[in-house]
């Protein structure tokens, strides 16, 4: 089944990403790493996206379904759309997409967690340079201060994870993201799962869906 996984910054929707695809053999594709890694080559594409990143905007609609369109022409199965949509502009786009390549979403899963809960998270979230890794200041910290547990690389903040940024990416959430939720609600696709919980209590719940 392809799904779409959605829900405000710091929902936990690349960990339970990871996980379904550890576990369930599912391809992620999420359009925050897809831009991260152009940023990191430098190309086209990452040198129009960044500005916008490091603002905490969105990159805009046309440039996002451009780089989507051409990820699903690969044809994989088992999709995980994480990250999009998140404007309903991208679900209209997406929806005429999907016709045209014969695919179809079975469940559009929202991560449910609490605005204070995601100031936490988002402000001591830390991420290896070398190999994406994730970690918490406070809830899942290195063994060495600054430095990767499974490759040594140097572990720093996001820019987007800076205090005054994520407050206009919360803010970019409520108004552009969350009302995704009444479109696939009408779509008949909708689920909530409960994200303020461990991680793998999240996954478990989410296993069952795509089950
Ligand atoms: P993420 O890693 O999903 O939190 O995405 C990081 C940043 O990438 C966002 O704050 C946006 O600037 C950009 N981005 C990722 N996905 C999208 C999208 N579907 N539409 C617009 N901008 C996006």
């Amino acid at each position: 089944m392809n799904i779409i996984l959605f829900g405000a910054p710091g929902a936990g929707k690349g960990t339970q990403s990871e996980f379904l695809v550890k576990r369930l053999d599912m391809t992620q594709i999420s359009t925050g790493d897809l831009f991260r890694a152009a940023i990191k080559s430098q190309t086209e594409l990452g040198i129009k996206a960044q500005a916008f990143m490091d603002r905490g905007q969105l990159v805009p609609d046309g440039i996002v379904i451009g780089m989507v369109e051409e990820v699903l022409q690969k044809g994989k199965k088992n999709i995980i759309l994480d990250g999009f949509p998140r404007t309903v502009a991208q679900a209209e786009s997406l929806d005429q997409l999907l016709v045209k390549m014969h695919l179809s979403i079975g469940k559009a899963i929202f991560l449910e967690v609490p605005m204070k809960i995601l100031m936490d998270r988002l402000t001591g979230r830390r991420v290896c340079k070398g190999c994406g890794a994730v970690y918490h200041i406070v809830s899942k910290p290195t063994k060495t201060e600054g430095k990767c547990d499974i490759c040594g690389g140097e572990v720093v903040q996001r820019n987007d994870d800076k205090a005054e940024v994520i407050e206009t990416r919360l803010s970019t959430y409520l108004e552009y993201t969350s009302p995704l939720k009444e479109f696939y609600k009408k779509a008949g696709r909708y689920v909530e799962v409960d994200g303020n919980r461990g991680a793998e209590e999240v996954y478990l719940e989410i296993e069952k869906i795509v089950k």
